[in-house]
């Protein structure tokens, strides 16, 4: 068996740079497309691209 890495993704807040994945039964997954549902599945919201946790969401009073 040989042993490889590969890319994994997860969700960093713009606002205070918390990690989507805090606290989650996993610490990142393997495409970006998960990782940005599960930050969205824990009430974070994104903005212009950028992604604020629940804490720091709406910096700029929009509704995402
Ligand atoms: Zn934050």
């Amino acid at each position: 068996m040989s042993i490889k890495s590969a890319p994994y993704y997860w969700v960093e807040c713009d606002g205070c740079g918390a990690t989507s994945t805090d606290g989650g039964d996993f610490s990142a997954w393997a495409d970006a497309a998960t990782a940005e549902e599960d930050a969205h599945g824990s009430d974070w919201t994104e903005v212009n691209g950028k992604h604020y946790c629940d804490g720091c969401d709406d910096p700029e009073g929009e509704d995402a």
